[in-house]
């Protein structure tokens, strides 16, 4: 069956309980991994892939909390042996984003082949996606669509169908039609819920008061009360929340989303399998 393993549920301010944004898809041994949040190397670890096996990354945008471990990811899979190129999926900008970091690596990469035997540099293959169909491979179709976040832009989600299954990873996005659209009648609809009223402020942070920044915020993300609408709308099947604040209280999301949702509705938790 084509499963999601919730490798990391959390969203900027590090959490020990949440690693950053990262889902992996699989279907037997057909997997898929969306996108590189930190500490994704372990817990796909966690989840019984080694460093060798590490699958191709679908990245959905270049928000540094989607994106950081996956010079970690590059480099580990590199270093224990894996030659076959790492193929990276992502929206335009992403191959800029890769040749920096294989030049943030390049130090990194030509001392460790100066002891090794016949080791060429890692190979990477970018492709820049568009809406619509991104590859097939082991049963599995992979769709992008585009999203609404804001400053961000292309954001995608990407749907995921095999085996009879579907899944839409949604990205980082507020409410979105076009999402709507996309998810219809799926099977599993793993949404991010940024609950902005849960976030923290400093002098200096950019916003002259935590109003504002949580009013700034959460025009790009979406909030309890509006993510239980959106499952409602696209007729999910049953609804996964993540991408979540240190602060935010799971009984509280559930609450909210079931307001307007009547379909299963659960509060994503790392390594959890849906
Ligand atoms: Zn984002
Ligand atoms: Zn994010």
């Amino acid at each position: 069956m084509l499963r999601a393993t919730l490798l990391g549920t959390g969203s900027p301010p590090p959490n020990p309980r949440r690693r950053g944004p990262a889902t992996l898809l699989s279907l037997d041994d057909e997997r898929f991994l969306v996108d590189a949040g930190s500490g994704v190397g372990a817990q796909l670890v966690q989840a019984g892939l080694r460093p060798y096996d590490w699958p191709r990354i679908f990245i959905t945008h270049h928000h540094s909390d989607h994106t950081i471990d996956l010079g970690h990811l590059l480099i580990t899979r590199w270093i224990v042996g894996q030659n076959a190129p790492l193929e990276i999926w992502g929206p335009a900008g992403t191959r800029r984003q890769v040749d920096r970091l294989l030049d943030y690596l390049a130090w990194d990469i030509e001392v460790r082949r100066a002891h090794m035997h016949d080791r060429k540099p890692p190979e990477v293959r970018v492709t820049e996606i568009e809406e619509g169909k991104v590859m097939e491979a082991g049963g599995v179709r992979v769709s992008a669509f585009l999203v609404e976040h804001g400053p961000v832009k292309p954001a995608y989600g990407f749907r995921f169908e095999g085996d009879g299954r579907s899944v839409v990873v949604s990205g980082d996005t507020r409410p979105c039609e076009n999402l709507v659209r996309w998810a219809h009648k799926v099977d599993c609809l793993i949404h991010e819920c940024c609950e902005m009223a849960k976030t923290s402020w400093y002098p200096g942070c950019g916003w002259p008061t935590i109003e504002d920044k949580i009013r700034d915020l959460a025009s790009y993300h979406t909030q309890p009360d509006q993510i239980g609408l959106v499952a409602e709308e696209s007729r999910a099947k049953e609804l996964v929340m993540t991408h979540l604040l240190p602060a935010s209280d799971p009984a509280e999301l559930c609450a909210a989303a079931r307001k307007h949702y009547a379909g299963p509705v659960v509060v994503g938790e790392d390594l959890m399998a849906v």
